[in-house]
């Protein structure tokens, strides 16, 4: 089971959909999610993190596909 999680890129500048398994604290790019995104929300306002806005990450897309392939 693999959910989406908001969260800051490599950079740290900008937000973005990383994948992730349920249980874990890394994403499938091997960010490691540590940054919640109350913090996030609380710094920038409101409306920081409506869907299409927020870019997904390209690493954790590419292993997600990788993933759902070996799946089936
Ligand atoms: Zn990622």
């Amino acid at each position: 089971m693999y959910e989406t999680y908001p969260a800051f890129n490599e950079h740290g500048i900008a937000v973005v959909w990383h994948m992730k398994a349920k249980q874990s604290t890394e994403a499938l790019c091997g960010h490691v999610l540590i940054e919640r995104i109350e913090r996030i929300e609380r710094n920038n306002g409101t409306n920081t993190m409506q869907a299409e806005t927020v870019p997904h990450c390209r690493p954790c897309m590419t292993s997600f596909a990788q993933l759902v392939n070996q799946d089936s």
